[in-house]
């Protein structure tokens, strides 16, 4: 398991010149590889490595591992974009706030000392961490890096390569359906998310709405705004959110939480209204993806379905039923909160892969 941990770097007023040259210098050499990626429609390390590394080693002031960490990051750059094959290939600028990669050749930790490479000759800097990032870091292995700087204070944040926790022996599952009435409706009759936090969603929708069909030049920087305060405020809830679901799968001894699986959402618009706008698939694979990572370093299996009507079918005998708002309803009897319904089949969908060795709980 890997896990990043923040550590903040306790710099003099030299440290911080010497970062920033070497920042300055670390963003030019990107920006030099970048022709040669655009050209040659390269991203892969070791082939850009052959391209570009005589060049930028005699043209940069980056020592030779530097340069190899600049390519490095010009690639990762480049891999998080889809470029299709017959487009072409964008020209990515690396800006001034961008982070400076470090890898175990460019750097060290003694004690609480980390030891940088920087134009100068490594350079000795006291870390200072939190006790979650000393627990952390006892305990994982630090691999790679980025030094970067946050309102003119530098942090080193390191990825640690963590012991997997041990896999939990329950097989009870528990379906978790990310809903349009409320932010996500688990199996075992939890709801999240609803009331306050959905009509405050709902309000930043609609203002967003207003804005982006306006179109002059003060909306859309009203919208930008917007945006940033709306995505941290998302993330906030969506922490919660995970955090309380996380809690409830080990309070009712699960071991394997069914999600929906999204990939395909964009093509697959009739999966719902909820997920049809960029903003609402966003938040919802952030919320996903938070569930996926705490449930994980709790020893909990993650299994995704395909959440094709899984809102339409009973979860009781898998015949269509009838939707009136927030309820379902089947001839067979069976009556519920339509997302709960749908987090239940959610877990039939699941069992129906794997019979032998799970059991759903239903009502
Ligand atoms: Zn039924």
């Amino acid at each position: 398991m890997k896990y990043t941990i923040s550590i903040f770097l306790e710099t003099s007023k030299e440290d911080k010149l010497k970062f920033v040259a070497l920042q300055d210098a670390y963003h030019r050499a990107c920006n030099q590889i970048i022709p040669s990626v655009v050209e040659e429609r390269c991203w892969n390390r070791v082939a850009l490595h052959h391209l570009v590394y005589k060049e930028i080693r005699k043209n940069s002031p980056l020592g030779s591992q530097m340069v190899c960490n600049a390519i490095f990051s010009v690639c990762k750059a480049y891999k998080a974009k889809t470029i299709g094959r017959n487009e072409p290939v964008p020209v990515i600028q690396f800006r001034k706030n961008r982070s400076v990669h470090f890898d175990k050749r460019t750097y060290s930790i003694k004690g609480n000392i980390l030891s940088l490479y920087t134009l100068e000759g490594r350079i000795r800097i006291p870390m200072r961490m939190g006790s979650f990032q000393e627990k952390y870091f006892s305990e994982g292995m630090p691999a790679e890096a980025e030094l970067i700087c946050r309102k003119g204070k530098w942090y080193f944040n390191l990825v640690l390569d963590l012991p997997d926790p041990p896999k939990t022996e329950n097989t009870k599952m528990i379906g978790i359906d990310l809903g349009e009435n409320v932010l996500a409706a688990v199996s075992t009759g939890k709801m999240y998310g609803g009331g306050k936090i959905r009509h405050e969603r709902n309000q930043y929708l609609a203002k967003r709405q207003r804005l982006q069909s306006n179109g002059t030049q003060s909306s859309k920087q009203l919208l930008k705004k917007i945006s940033g305060k709306e995505a941290r405020r998302i993330k906030h809830i969506n922490h919660q959110v995970s955090k309380e679901i996380v809690k409830e799968a080990l309070e009712q001894e699960a071991g394997i939480l069914i999600l929906e699986d999204l990939t395909h959402i964009r093509t697959r618009i009739k999966a719902g209204k909820k997920i049809r706008s960029r903003l609402h698939r966003w938040a919802f694979r952030e919320l996903q993806t938070m569930i996926h990572y705490k449930a994980e370093s709790r020893g909990l299996q993650i299994i995704y379905v395909n959440p094709a009507y899984s809102s339409q079918e009973c979860s009781h005998c898998g015949c269509l039923g009838v939707r009136e708002r927030h309820h379902f309803k089947c001839l067979c009897g069976n009556q519920q909160h339509s997302d709960l319904n749908a987090s239940r089949n959610l877990c039939r969908f699941a069992q129906s892969i794997d019979r032998a060795t799970c059991d759903v709980n239903r009502m």
